[in-house]
């Protein structure tokens, strides 16, 4: 559902049902943000997502599994292992990176052969976002063969040379030698690593990682008496949301152009903050080491691995198309195109999905005219949007908006630049 304001259309979706609810983000700092937001809206909620300790996940699991806490905000590793039944709703509040990663996500809900939804809240943003995440940040052949060349120049590496090598590298400091995209340099020595052609050590792409142990106030005052402690931070609060809630990655270039300290210095200071027990602290500066696992032959050694560069990538792409054509097809009932996607073609339409509710969806004359009523009445007391509308009468949204659509067609009411509605 294409939507421009998620939380609300959450709040809707939630507000008729305390059954158990599944909201799934794509990131650690969305999962956290989002349940806070959700909890000062008065959904009571938590979240979940890989970085958490074992004790703490089953102490959330269990709190959602009882109903303490019915919904939950989560990436997806959430999913292994829950058995819950009785899942009324499963959200997706940003754009899963494929049909097959959805179509598992989503059956987690009403297992228990209940009504439930499985709805993804989606905006034009969105839409750009993982074609920008997933598509544009994948490396072609051209730029594996031009960050390959780099690579082996910035390690010093001859032609013919560097079999069964190893290398520390500075995964930042080479991007900014060559001024590459950082997300293409990473995705593209992944793909060199899964070709064969080098091998990535395991702590490739993991960040220093850090958590505030005491609460603002206490860490404020800290900062009182520590000017340095004070500018980084500060810094760091501001610009990783959750890092009181949960170790949150770092990234010590950005905080390096943002306080314009040098690495040293915020090194340093971080490890200042962790021996006065403020912060607890993964440090990760080494960054990883690369192992050669063929000769530098440039062009060479890329053109062998080419074609199966070419059909991944495709396979990418058309993953991601598949899903955006899903979303934005509204004439196909949803799990007829779903189970078309998996190579079923018999299916029939399941009457209850999104698309079929407002095919179905016929109102009787009588009934709109009591709504038409109830939104003039409302309309007296000045202009209002269609979404005040809808919180001032309790009325079922697609009701509500087809009887706004022909008070409009009929010249009764009218649409103002504000999107306000008012009496004519
Ligand atoms: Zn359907």
């Amino acid at each position: 559902m294409e939507v421009e304001d998620k939380l609300y259309h959450i709040q809707q979706l939630l507000k008729s049902n305390k059954k158990e609810a599944i909201i799934y983000v794509r990131t650690r700092r969305s999962a956290v943000e989002t349940s806070s937001h959700l909890n000062s809206l008065g959904i009571k909620s938590d979240f979940f997502h890989g970085g958490i300790p074992a004790n703490e996940k089953t102490k959330k699991l269990e709190a959602w599994k009882n109903g303490t806490s019915p919904t939950i905000v989560a990436t997806s590793a959430f999913g292994m292992g829950i058995d819950l039944a009785t899942v009324a709703h499963v959200i997706h509040i940003q754009l899963p990176e494929s049909l097959e990663s959805y179509f598992q996500e989503a059956g987690r809900a009403g297992r228990d052969g209940n009504r439930a939804t499985a709805t993804i809240l989606y905006n034009p943003y969105d839409k750009q976002l993982v074609t920008k995440q997933f598509i544009a940040s994948l490396a072609d052949v051209d730029l594996l063969k031009f960050i390959y060349k780099k690579l082996n120049n910035y390690l010093q590496i001859s032609y013919g040379e560097g079999v069964f090598t190893t290398h520390g590298f500075n995964f930042e400091d080479f991007c900014k030698t060559y001024s590459l995209n950082t997300l293409q340099v990473f995705n593209g020595l992944n793909t060199l690593d899964r070709l064969g052609v080098l091998q990535l050590s395991k702590e490739f792409g993991r960040t220093s990682k850090l958590k505030f142990l005491v609460d603002t106030n206490t860490a404020l005052a800290f900062f009182k008496h520590d000017g340095l402690a004070a500018v980084i931070g500060k810094t760091i609060l501001r610009l990783y949301g959750g890092v009181f809630e949960t170790m949150t990655g770092v990234n010590l270039e950005v905080l390096q152009t943002k306080t314009s300290q040098s690495q040293p210095v915020i090194i340093q200071t971080l490890k200042k903050l962790e021996a006065a027990n403020i912060i607890e602290l993964y440090l990760n500066t080494t960054d990883a080491a690369i192992t050669f696992l063929t000769p530098r032959e440039d062009d060479k050694t890329i053109n062998v691995i080419a074609r199966e560069v070419v059909s991944h990538n495709d396979k990418k792409k058309q993953q991601v198309q598949q899903l955006l054509n899903y979303v934005e097809n509204n004439n196909t009932c949803r799990s007829v195109q779903l189970v078309t996607y998996f190579g079923e073609t018999t299916a029939s339409s399941c009457g209850i999905c999104s698309v079929c509710s407002s095919k179905k969806e016929t109102f009787s004359k009588k009934e709109l005219l009591k709504i038409s009523k109830i939104i003039l009445l409302e309309l007296e007391s000045g202009p209002k949007t269609s979404r005040e509308i809808l919180e001032k009468i309790d009325q079922r949204e697609v009701l509500v908006l087809k009887t706004i659509t022909l008070l409009l067609g009929n010249k009764t009411i009218s649409l103002d630049q504000r999107n306000r509605y008012s009496k004519i």
